[in-house]
């Protein structure tokens, strides 16, 4: 039994688990390549224009899989992740949408998660997963899953410990975890606030991780965070959760424009994104309010990678000027203090 799984979307948060479950049901997972400007034609033209580019890239991406004959296709239908707490209406949608546009022959698992009704929670999700392959057995199942968080789990930590995304997928999906003991820190520090399918799709974010770790940036994200730094950015943008994949953009930002190491923010986001544009509108006015830099950055299919890079490599220069103007404002004033504490001191012997 082989199903297919899109390399875009949910792939970049929950691919560890799928992989880890499927294996030990004895199903094959088969991955659509890695993301082509052609994938990304291919799936904008059977789409309306208005639709945001991840979903696009999705759309491609299933084309690629029934290209390699492929012809059962695994696309859950993620409508809450906690109680009350929502997908946007494109990824609750997507199945429905696949079916819409793609016409040919295939069969497409489509199983709905909904943690805010009694009746779709986790294993009713599980079971739907497997039932069109004939796997009915409870039992099976739910063992089947704590192999699928063994491998999430090690993604997770991986993750966390700054490894970078497609060398934590590889290690995490063996059953292993491998954290570097040594890091070299780079002299800038930079936060990127972005959804996973964004960021670590190297056609859609144009590699803005490399990029900056070429300019000898660091760049950390929203999963280097825990769920209670997240929490706390949060209260910093004094907001509350409702979208699901808020966490990783508001939460973060929260976080990191409290935190006085990371010199500078860089939101990435999807032309054509409901949710996102109200939280990089929130972003943006506290990054103002707390003093600290930052830089949105739109992409949709015709974004060329030229002016992506003008205004990424133009954004850390500026950074680079700033900090060498406030390490040389405050060497200065370390050279005038001594100054004043001989003076003070001076005055304390005469009281
Ligand atoms: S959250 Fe935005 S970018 Fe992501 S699928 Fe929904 S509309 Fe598209």
């Amino acid at each position: 039994m082989r199903v297919g799984i899109p390399r875009a979307l949910g792939y970049y948060n929950y691919y560890p688990f799928w992989f880890g479950f499927f294996e030990a049901l004895g199903i094959e997972t088969v991955l659509s390549d890695p993301t082509t400007k052609q994938m990304i034609s291919a799936g904008s033209a059977l789409v309306v224009s208005e639709t945001c580019l991840p979903v696009k890239v999705f759309v491609g991406h299933i084309l690629n899989l029934l290209d390699k004959g492929v012809t059962t296709v695994y696309v859950p239908s993620i409508q809450s992740i906690d109680h009350k707490i929502y997908n946007c209406s494109k990824i609750r949608g997507l199945p429905d949408l696949i079916r819409n546009v793609i016409k040919k022959d295939f069969l497409l698992i489509e199983p709905t998660l909904d943690k805010s009704q009694k009746d779709q929670g986790f294993y009713e999700y599980l079971k739907e997963s497997v039932e069109p392959l004939g796997i009915t057995d409870i039992e099976k199942i739910k063992d089947a899953s704590k192999k699928g968080w063994e491998y999430q789990n090690n993604f997770n930590l991986m993750m966390r410990a700054g490894v970078e995304f497609s060398q934590a997928i590889k290690i995490a999906v063996q059953g292993q975890v491998k954290i570097p003991t040594e890091q070299k820190t780079a002299p800038l520090k930079v936060a990127i606030v972005a959804h996973g399918y964004n960021l670590y799709d190297h056609q859609v974010s144009m590699r803005a991780i490399q990029k900056l770790k070429k300019m000898d940036i660091d760049a950390f994200t929203a999963n280097m965070l825990t769920k209670e730094q997240m929490d706390e950015g949060f209260k910093t943008l004094e907001t509350q959760v409702y979208w699901a994949n808020e966490l990783e953009m508001t939460g973060a930002a929260g976080y990191y424009m409290n935190d006085d190491s990371i010199d500078g923010v860089i939101t990435i986001t999807a032309f054509g994104c409901g949710p996102d544009s109200i939280m990089v509108e929130r972003i943006s006015r506290f990054s103002k309010k707390l003093q600290k830099p930052i830089l949105n950055l739109t992409v949709d299919e015709h974004t060329g990678e030229a002016g992506f890079i003008t205004r990424l490599e133009a954004f850390c220069d500026m950074l680079t000027r700033k900090k060498r103007t406030e390490a040389a404002k405050k060497a200065k004033e370390a050279k005038e203090n001594p100054v004043k504490e001989k003076r003070s001191f001076k005055i304390k012997v005469e009281i």
